[in-house]
Formats: structure tokens, sequence, C-alpha cells
């Protein structure tokens, strides 16, 4: 079986720190202003839960999920964005026309579009570092070791086990594309 490279954020250490984002700024020479959101291939979804005194904070990086069944690529009239065989969903900027029709279908809304360049813009799960043998620049630069990478497919992966001994989950599996991107919920707040 091929590799499927897919990426785990532990919701019980993510501090919510936006460190992640700053990091895929810096790797792909993102300049737009911060505060831009529609202008980052990450995005931060903090969400407060529960109630006084028990508050807790639920922090959500949203990133391209790199969908098994993509409705990017379905969707793409020039076949600019193509499904890897070792997972990633990347983008042939060449054949990229601006048409934004992707942008439309994604479920998640993780596709921007960068009118100075004419082109879309999104999470490639930094190809050019995993053909080098290196993890995206993100799962590096967490400060709490809260992004862990690797192949969805091996069941002896470090990734596997954690998605499997936490009972990790994939945004909105209703819309059936099968998402590369798990997320493994806090445990339940102990009482004091
Ligand atoms: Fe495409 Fe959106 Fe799925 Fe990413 S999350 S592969 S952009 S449909």
């Amino acid at each position: 079986m091929s590799k499927r490279l897919g990426l785990l954020i532990d919701q019980e250490r993510c501090i919510g720190c936006e460190a992640c984002t700053v990091a895929c700024r810096i790797e792909n020479n993102n300049t737009a202003p911060w505060i831009l959101v529609e202008t980052q291939n990450t995005l931060q979804k903090d969400t407060p839960e529960g109630s006084f005194p028990e508050l807790r904070m639920n922090f959500l990086p949203r990133l391209c999920n790199h969908c098994a069944n993509p409705p990017c690529v379905d969707s793409c009239p020039r076949g600019a964005l193509i499904k890897r065989e070792d997972g990633p969903v990347v983008l042939d900027e060449g054949k990229c026309d601006g048409c934004q029709v992707c942008i439309g279908v994604c479920p998640y809304h993780v596709i921007h579009f960068n009118q100075d360049r004419n082109v879309i813009e999104k999470c490639h799960f930094c190809v050019h570092r995993i053909d080098q043998g290196l993890e995206p620049f993100c799962v590096v630069c967490c400060e709490g070791q809260a992004i862990y990478f690797g192949d969805l497919n091996d069941p002896k992966s470090e990734i596997s086990k954690i998605i499997a001994l936490r009972k990790a989950f994939q945004l909105k599996p209703e819309k059936g594309t099968n998402p590369s991107v798990y997320y493994s919920p806090p445990k339940p707040k102990r009482r004091l």
C-alpha cells in the first residue's frame, strides 16, 4: 500500500499561539498584512467552552485537509490542482488562471485568492520539504509540539497510533471528502 501522508493536531497541547501560522508565512514568503485572515494558509479558530468557573478555550488551527476525495481537484477546469500519490493536494501554478472555482467547492474554506499574482493559494504540506525527507515547517515550529505528521496508512506510525488512542476526528466527515488532517480532542477537565 502506498503512503498517505497526514497531519494530526493535538488540541490538548495546542495553546493557540499561532506559531504554525507564522511558520507558514515565513516558509511561503507570505508578506500580506497579518490582519487579512483570508490571505493565510493556516487559520486559527478559538472557541470558549463551558461556563464560569469551568471555562476553557478550544483551539482549532485549520488548513487544507488534503482530502482523499478532494472536490477542488475535480472542479478545476485546467487540471491545476493535483492529488499526489503520497497524499498532498498541490497546485501547479503555471496552469492556474485564477478562475477560483475551487474556492467555491472546498467545504473547509481554506483556499484563498492572491489578487496580485492571479492564482489561488493554500497549504501544500510543504512538499518541497517532504521531498527532502523533512517535515512541514509548521510541525517543526509548533511551540507546544502539538502537531504530528506521518503515514496514515502505516498502523505502526506515531500519528496512526495517536489517532487510534485518542479517538481523533476529522472535520465535516459528512462531506465524504475523507480529510488527511485529524484533531485529537482535549481530555475532560479534572475537577479540583
Ligand atoms: Fe481541496 Fe479544500 Fe479538501 Fe484542501 S480541504 S483538498 S482545498 S477540498
